[in-house]
């Protein structure tokens, strides 16, 4: 990084720009071309590139992202204190949908799969574990670790087993009719593309969340000639003891082990790809370099035929008319707005709005508010038409462009992309966070350059180039493109390296009893 002072002006018509230099610039500063700095400002945060009145908009994307709260003088910190934000746009007045045309096909990439019998395709060989109910989670991790040592050895073809363990099954309004949200996103995890098919429950007994109500038949493949779930139940007469479970767990397995031990990767096209993009941890470069490398990889991967969902309902609310416009049809433009009523809705309940989003970390990292923050995290999508919706916990069955209506949480976003089918996730950070998911690979894409040298064995690729210079969106957006496919054929992420990974968070909007 050079000492030149240095800021970013996303759009001609904004006002801010954001300071790139490491460790800021001092107050003094003359801007190339610019103001001189009448404030120190940290790096991310925003400048003032002309006076602003009281009142004015301040406007970053070339979007209003807030007012003056008082006159902002030029060359002024633009913080949290002298920006007033602005309204929520309201769904009702959500423009009308005009997509832009498809983007052109691109061909002939593809990557090294598991092939499964419904047609989808695992990144991943893995043998995964349902449960019905958090008590047998203890059990689980026991039996788990047994599996590890003295299974997987037997069958080197397995990448390894997960527990699907959850805070959900009992003690939960069951009959609510929001309980559907938590009980479908574990009947879809359990046919996650990585598990090949494969589907092992493990059940207490006495639960609420029976696992004929978890998996009814026609929810979940047959693969073997008993024709029915494979249940292993702690509750059952048969077991005497604690290590009779166990034995029954690891026989269960192996039977599962068998089968998969004998599957091998084939050539893939990407199309076969279900990728999900997220961030956590945003700062004011997330918008920058790394969600618009990742929006540049998105239009490639949707260019090649995949499916790329992207999330987050907070960060996506202030720009519902950019997502309305875009929807490919107006039964999908119908579609976003509904899904986002009834997260405005759920918000409301609790007496809090999408401003609850933004996090100390991101202030302290320059994002003012969530109009900001929604800005650079929509990009994430690219610019192609939006092809699709899908209700949180929901399976996908199209290919294309989907706008998939979670949380932002990192770990509830990732939970509901993995029972939609997600196979490969990308993320995004800039304050950093050590993210990673045990059922499918995390390529995680740095923001800037001091987060990709600080934690070098953690991020796996630094979109920060972009605001240094050294790099363009294209030439990032292409390298995320190739390594999506080289991690999808089996190359390990830096999570993967390191066995990090989080826990599967349910969304449960339902009562608990
Ligand atoms: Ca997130």
């Amino acid at each position: 990084m050079t000492s030149t002072p240095h800021t970013i002006r996303i759009h001609p018509n904004d006002n801010v720009a954001v300071v790139v230099n490491e460790g800021g610039l001092p107050v003094g500063t003359a801007l190339p071309g610019g103001p001189t700095l009448v404030d120190s400002v940290p790096q991310g945060h925003k400048v003032a590139l002309c006076e602003i009145p009281k009142g004015a908009e301040v406007r970053r994307y070339a979007v209003v992202i807030g007012h003056a709260a008082e006159s902002i003088p030029a060359g002024a910190w633009v913080n949290e204190q002298r920006l007033v934000m602005p309204q929520a746009c309201r769904l009702d007045q959500a423009p009308a949908s005009d997509p832009p045309a498809n983007l052109p096909a691109l061909e002939g990439h593809t990557f090294e799969g598991y092939r499964n019998a419904d047609g989808s395709v695992g990144t991943r060989n893995l043998l995964a574990v349902t449960t019905t109910v958090q008590c047998v989670a203890g059990v689980l991790e026991f039996a788990v670790k047994r599996i590890r040592e003295t299974l997987l050895p037997q069958y080197p073809h397995v990448d390894g087993v997960v527990a699907l363990t959850h805070s959900y099954g009992c003690g939960v309004a069951i009959d609510a009719p929001d309980a559907i949200i938590p009980i479908r996103t574990l009947r879809n995890l359990a046919s996650n593309p990585n598990f090949g098919g494969e589907v092992m429950v493990l059940s207490l007994g006495c639960e609420k969340l029976q696992p004929e109500r978890l998996l009814p038949p026609g929810s979940f493949p047959i693969v073997d000639q008993r024709n029915s779930l494979d249940v292993v139940c702690l509750q059952d007469e048969q077991h005497v003891g604690f290590m009779s479970m166990i034995d029954s767990i690891l026989r269960q397995a192996q039977v599962h082990l068998e089968r998969l031990n004998r599957r091998r990767r084939e050539t893939c096209p990407a199309s076969d790809l279900v990728v999900g993009v997220q961030c956590g941890g945003s700062d004011a470069f997330s918008g920058v370099t790394a969600n618009p490398a990742v929006g540049f990889a998105t239009d490639l991967l949707v260019r090649a035929g995949a499916a790329v969902m992207f999330s987050e309902n907070t960060e996506v609310r202030d720009a519902v008319g950019q997502l309305t416009r875009r929807a490919a049809s107006p039964a999908v433009a119908e579609a976003i707005v509904r899904e986002l009523a009834w997260y405005d809705a759920y918000l409301a309940r609790g007496q809090a709005d999408r401003s609850a989003n933004t996090t100390p970390g991101n202030k302290k990292g320059g994002l003012t508010n969530i109009v900001e923050k929604a800005m650079g995290s929509i990009v994430k999508s690219g610019l192609g038409p939006i092809h699709g919706v899908l209700a949180p916990g929901e399976k996908l069955k199209q290919k294309g462009l989907i706008f998939a209506a979670t949380p932002a949480s990192d770990f509830i976003c990732g939970t509901l992309q993995l029972a939609a089918g997600m196979n490969l996730h990308i993320f995004t950070t800039g304050r950093g966070t050590p993210y990673g998911l045990a059922e499918c690979p995390v390529i995680k894409v740095a923001t800037h350059n001091g987060l990709a040298r600080r934690w070098h064995d953690l991020m796996d690729l630094n979109a920060g180039r972009i605001a240094s210079g050294e790099e363009s969106i294209e030439t990032v957006g292409w390298e995320l493109f190739h390594q999506t496919l080289a991690v999808a054929s089996g190359q390990k992420t830096w999570a993967e390296r390191w066995g990090l990974h989080n826990d599967l968070v349910l969304f449960n909007p339902a009562p608990i009893t």
